[in-house]
C-alpha cells in the first residue's frame, strides 16, 4: 500500500468568512482540506453587515442559502440624508435577477456559525482550532505549514498540495512570503457601536447614511434585532475618550437614540484601509479575502469579496487537483478577482465621500442610479480578464454571470436554474442542443471537463429529450439574445467562459505548469 505524502489537498490558514467558504466549497467538491484557526471561538464582533445576491448565489451553490437566510432580513432601501432632513440620494431595492433578493442585512457571527456547521457535512475537511500558523514553506511538490498549539505550546506540521491564506488583514502568511501590501490606511479613526434593539423607531430598517462633514454616521439595522452605528472620531478625540458605556452613550443621544430604544452591546475602533497585496499567488500559496485586499466598509463588499475569492479558487483547485485542467488555470485567480475587488473598493471610496459630503452636486448626480437602473454595487457580476475564450467586453456574454430565473425541467419540476445546472460546466443552447454547434475538438474539450449539454426552450414549446430546460420566465433566453449569443459555456461559478459569438473552444490557461515556488 502506498501512502500519500500529503495530509490533505489544501491547507486553509484562518477560518473567518473567507476560510469557511473555502472549506465548504472544497468539501462539496470532494477535495480534502485542513483549516487552521488561531482562535477557539468565532470572532464576536459583528463587522460585515450585508450580503448581496451574488454572494447568496454562492451560498446557494454550497447548499447553505436557506439556512443563512433564517438569520437575515431583506434590505429595503439605502438613503443619504442630512441632519436637517434633506434626502441627498435614495436607492430602493429592486427585484434581483440572480435568484435571490438584492441585499440582506446579516449578523456576521451568526452567518459564520451557520457556515461552520455547513463544513461538518464533509468528512474529508477538518478544522484545528487554537492553532497559530508560524511558517508556510513550499517546494515544487507541495506546501509545509507549521503551527503552534496555543493550548499545549506544541509545534506540528502538515503537508498539503496547496495553501489558502485566509488569515485576515494582518495576514501572517502574506508577511512570511514577503508580499507587499500596497495602498494606504486612512488617518481618521472610526468608532463602531453595536446595540440590541428594545423598541422600533421610525424607518429603523432603512440603511441611513447621515451625511455631514463633521460627524457623518452610518446607521444600519443588522439582523436578529441588532443595530449598528459607525462614526468618525473628531480630530481632538481618541479611543480613551470612549472607554466606558457612559462615554459612548452621548454619541447616540446626539441624534436622538435613547436608553428606551436600545441596550448598548459592544463598541470598537478602527481605521479604514485601501490596500491590495501585490501578488495574490506565490507558487502554491494563495492570498484570499482580507489577506489580499482591504477596502472601506461603505459598499458592504469587504467580506463578500473574500467569500467570492474563495468561491472563485475552489472550483479551479478542484479541476487542477482532479487532473482535468493544468495548474496554469490557477493563475487566472488574481486577473479575475483583483479588478473586480478594485471596482467595489473604488465604489466604496466614492460612497464614503458622499457620506462625508465631499461630493459636488454634479458628482452626486452622476453617481445616482437613473430610474429603473441598478446601483453600481448591485450591477450584475462581471470579470474583465481571466479564464475565458475571449477577452470580456462590456457587451459580451463572456465574463458575465448568467441570471438565475426559475426554470422547469422535462419532468415538470420548477426550481431555480442552478438547482438544475449543478456545480460543473454546462453548455446552454437557445432552442438547440449546444453540442450540435461544436467542432469535434471543442466537444472533446468540454467532454473532458465532464460538461453537460442543455437545450433551453421557451415555455410555449415542449421538451424532446432529458437534457432540456424550460425558461418559464423568459429571462435567461432574453439575456442570451440581448448579448447576441445562441450557445454559452457556463463555468461552475456561473460565469460565461465561452460563447458561439466569442468562440466555443475550452479557454486555455495562461501558464501550463507550476510557477517556480518562492524560496523561503
Ligand atoms: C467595521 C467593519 C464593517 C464592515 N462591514 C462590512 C460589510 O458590510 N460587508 C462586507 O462584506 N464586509 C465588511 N467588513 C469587512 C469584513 O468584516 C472583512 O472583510 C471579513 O471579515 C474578512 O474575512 P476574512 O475571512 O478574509 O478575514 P478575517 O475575518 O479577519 O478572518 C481571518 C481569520 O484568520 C485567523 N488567523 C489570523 N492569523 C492566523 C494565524 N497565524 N494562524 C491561524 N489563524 C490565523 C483569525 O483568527 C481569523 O479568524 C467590515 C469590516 C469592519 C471592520
Amino acid at each position: 500500500m502506498t501512502h500519500s505524502p500529503f495530509d490533505a489537498d489544501v491547507a486553509i490558514i484562518g477560518y473567518g468568512p473567507s476560510g469557511v467558504v473555502a472549506a465548504n466549497a472544497l468539501g462539496q467538491y470532494g477535495i480534502s482540506a485542513i483549516a487552521l484557526e488561531r482562535e477557539v471561538d468565532i470572532y464576536p464582533r459583528a463587522r460585515a453587515v450585508t450580503v448581496h445576491e451574488w454572494t447568496m448565489r454562492c451560498l446557494q451553490s454550497l447548499g447553505l442559502d436557506e439556512e443563512v437566510k433564517k438569520d437575515t432580513d431583506v434590505s429595503r432601501a439605502l438613503r443619504w440624508i442630512t441632519y436637517d432632513g434633506q434626502e441627498l440620494m435614495r436607492m430602493n431595492s429592486l427585484p434581483g435577477n440572480l435568484g435571490h433578493e438584492q441585499a440582506y442585512a446579516i449578523y456576521q457571527p451568526l452567518l459564520e456559525e451557520t457556515l461552520r456547521k455547513g463544513v461538518e457535512r464533509y468528512e474529508q475537511v477538518s478544522v484545528r482550532y487554537g492553532n497559530e500558523v508560524t511558517a508556510v514553506d513550499q517546494d515544487a511538490e507541495g506546501v509545509t505549514v507549521t503551527m503552534r498549539s496555543l493550548g499545549s505550546g506544541e509545534t506540528s506540521t502538515i503537508r498539503t498540495k496547496y495553501a489558502l491564506a485566509c488569515d485576515g488583514g494582518s495576514s501572517f502568511t502574506r508577511k512570511y512570503l514577503d508580499v507587499p501590501l500596497e495602498g494606504e490606511t486612512l488617518p481618521v479613526r472610526w468608532i463602531i457601536i453595536d446595540a440590541k434593539v428594545k423598541r422600533w423607531w421610525p424607518n429603523r430598517h432603512i440603511l441611513t447614511f447621515w451625511s455631514d462633514t463633521e460627524r457623518p454616521v452610518v446607521d444600519i439595522a443588522l439582523s436578529r434585532g441588532n443595530h449598528r452605528w459607525e462614526m468618525p472620531l473628531k480630530a481632538d478625540e481618541t479611543d480613551a475618550d470612549f472607554d466606558s458605556a457612559d462615554k459612548v452613550w452621548p454619541l447616540l443621544e446626539a441624534f436622538g437614540v435613547t436608553h428606551e430604544d436600545v441596550d448598548l452591546h459592544q463598541w470598537a475602533f478602527y481605521n479604514h484601509n485601501v490596500r491590495f497585496a501585490k501578488d495574490w499567488r506565490v507558487g502554491r500559496v494563495f492570498l484570499v479575502g482580507d489577506a489580499a485586499h482591504l477596502m472601506p466598509p461603505w459598499a458592504g463588499a469587504g467580506m463578500q469579496s473574500g467569500m467570492r475569492d474563495s468561491f472563485n479558487l475552489a472550483w479551479k483547485l478542484r479541476e487542477v487537483i482532479q487532473g482535468r485542467l493544468p495548474s496554469g488555470l490557477l493563475d487566472s485567480y488574481q486577473p479575475e478577482r483583483e479588478p473586480n475587488v478594485r471596482f467595489y473598493t473604488d465604489l466604496s471610496v466614492q460612497m464614503g465621500r458622499l457620506v462625508k459630503q465631499e461630493m459636488s452636486p454634479e458628482e452626486m448626480a452622476a453617481m445616482a442610479p437613473k430610474p429603473g437602473e441598478l446601483p453600481p454595487m448591485l450591477l450584475p457580476p462581471f470579470y474583465v480578464d481571466g479564464w475565458f475564450s475571449a477577452t470580456p467586453t462590456p457587451e459580451s456574454a463572456v465574463g458575465k454571470m448568467i441570471p438565475q430565473p426559475r426554470v422547469g425541467d422535462p419532468r415538470g419540476v420548477i426550481d431555480l436554474l442552478d438547482a438544475h445546472l449543478g456545480n460543473g460546466f454546462v453548455l446552454l443552447g437557445d432552442g438547440i442542443d449546444p453540442a450540435e454547434v461544436l467542432t469535434v475538438e471543442q466537444k472533446a474539450g468540454w467532454d473532458s471537463l465532464l460538461a453537460r449539454y442543455i437545450a433551453v426552450r421557451q415555455p410555449d414549446q415542449g421538451t424532446a429529450g432529458p437534457d432540456e430546460l424550460i425558461d418559464i420566465e423568459g429571462t435567461l433566453l432574453e439575456w442570451m439574445r440581448g448579448h447576441g449569443v445562441r450557445v454559452i459555456a457556463v463555468r461552475p461559478d456561473k460565469f460565461v467562459a465561452a460563447s458561439d459569438s466569442a468562440g466555443l473552444d475550452v479557454p486555455t490557461s495562461t501558464v501550463a505548469g507550476e510557477p517556480a515556488p518562492a524560496t523561503k
